[in-house]
């Protein structure tokens, strides 16, 4: 098997604050063979001088939704084929590989096709788990239909098991289990609101607890795990108590939530955006004055979050959940990166959300589903999988070198790569290296 050799680097392994300096890190296939202090001999590997650079485990986003290309979700529902949302997902796919993230979870609106593009080497792009069609309620942040679609109408969504309507536990049954056939590794239920969206108060308490259950019950069919859409106290409690694992935005919490999420080895996914002042200003949200309100009352009531989570912190992983266009995301991924994680948590927390804790969310779809079950991802270590950046500096001292945006809405478009970023290695294939 091919070997490659990384000699003279300073490993961050994903977990540990403190770099392994002047390391060496052997790449057999598309695993990690061995990561020392001591010259490792290898004979037959391809040399790669890391010049003192930083080699880190490639990054790992939580929440994306790489078919969604918006510009609003009543547009794509009226407007847009399948080749529209391929095309847009296999550019959003490549911009994420280029950006460092060498996995990327889909939060819904995927199903396996892409996937099976990527790692059959048709397209270039990170790891994929997606999610398959959102589940959601009438009337509920998944709820596509045109504003006079009677309840169960077929959709532009629906036919391409983008977004499902359920009513009932029988519905999610049914189109759980179709989206694990369509090849989704979890499921994504939709329980509370949303600020830009049509019908929904963010405050929605949306699905029984039978059908948050039935949920959970189905991914457990196939080893896997639920995350769900929650913002409100209540929503976010009866998640963890029907056996959600992945909290999506949880923008109500708090001490209480995270000793049960404590218990429970539960995670949390944080788009830091959502408390970006800016966020007042864009179009969908100033110009609507229903979303303008609720934006308004939802910076409100998440006031505490940031604080609550530095006193009572629980597993946080990263998302970005970018809906619009691949230049638009590009610039939101690495505003979040900055100001978000960075300015909020500070380099080593960052560091950690953006590799080791993603790697362990991503394992949670199991042994069954789980498409990369050989080795762990988001850490450099024996047996984990050959997921590598090298990038100049020292991310734990300059966060800026992972390639951090300063502004969102307005910013210059970004450069495809970030230029600190020298070298991005997926799965022990090098798609970047400007080393020579
Ligand atoms: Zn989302």
């Amino acid at each position: 098997m091919p070997q490659t050799l990384f000699t003279n680097v300073h490993v961050f392994d994903g977990v540990n604050e403190q770099r392994m300096e002047n390391a060496s890190v052997l790449v057999e296939g598309n695993l990690i063979k061995s990561v020392s202090t001591d010259a490792i001999d290898a004979p037959n590997a391809t040399v790669i001088d890391g010049g003192g650079r930083t080699l880190t485990p490639g990054f790992i986003e939580l929440h994306a939704h790489l078919m969604l290309m918006g510009p609003t979700l009543p547009a794509m529902e009226a407007n847009t084929t399948w080749e529209d949302f391929a095309i847009h997902g296999a550019r959003m796919a490549e911009m994420y590989l280029m950006q460092g993230f060498t996995t990327v979870r889909d939060a819904g609106g995927a199903n396996g096709g892409l996937r099976r593009a990527i790692d059959a080497g048709q397209i270039d792009g990170p790891r994929y788990f997606p999610s398959g069609a959102f589940i959601g309620t009438r009337g509920g942040h998944a709820d596509f239909a045109n504003f006079t679609a009677p309840p169960g109408s077929e959709t532009n969504m629906s036919r391409l098991n983008l977004a499902q309507e359920i009513s009932g536990v029988d519905d999610v049954y049914k189109f759980a289990r179709n989206n694990f056939r369509m090849g989704a590794t979890q499921l994504k239920f939709m329980q509370s609101g949303g600020v830009v969206s049509a019908f929904d108060p963010w405050q929605l308490l949306a699905g029984s607890p039978e059908e948050i259950r039935a949920a959970v019950q189905v991914a457990n069919e196939y080893g896997s795990y639920v995350m769900a859409h929650s913002y409100r106290k209540e929503a976010i409690l009866s998640a963890l108590e029907a056996g959600v694992m992945s909290i999506e935005h949880g923008f109500s919490f708090d001490c209480e939530i995270a000793q049960v999420m404590n218990e429970k080895g539960a995670y949390i996914t944080t788009n830091l955006t959502a408390f970006d002042p800016g966020l007042l200003d864009i179009p969908a949200v100033a110009n609507v004055p229903s979303s303008l309100a609720k934006a308004k009352s939802a910076s409100a009531t998440f006031a505490g979050y940031i604080d609550n989570m530095k006193e009572c912190p629980v597993k946080r992983g990263f998302q970005t959940d970018c809906v619009g266009s691949v230049e638009a995301c590009n610039i939101q991924i690495a505003y979040e990166k900055k100001h978000l994680n960075n300015e909020f948590f500070g380099p080593y927390t960052s560091m950690v959300t953006l590799t080791s804790t993603g790697g362990e969310v991503v394992a949670l779809s199991g042994d069954f589903m789980n498409p990369y079950s050989a080795g762990k991802l988001g850490v450099i270590e024996e047996g984990a999988y050959a997921d590598i950046l090298l990038i100049d500096g020292n991310p734990l001292e300059d966060f800026s070198v992972v390639g951090t945006g300063d502004q969102w809405f307005g910013a210059d478009p970004r450069p495809d790569s970030p230029e600190t970023i020298r070298l991005i290695m997926k799965d022990g294939v090098i798609y970047k290296n400007t080393l020579e």
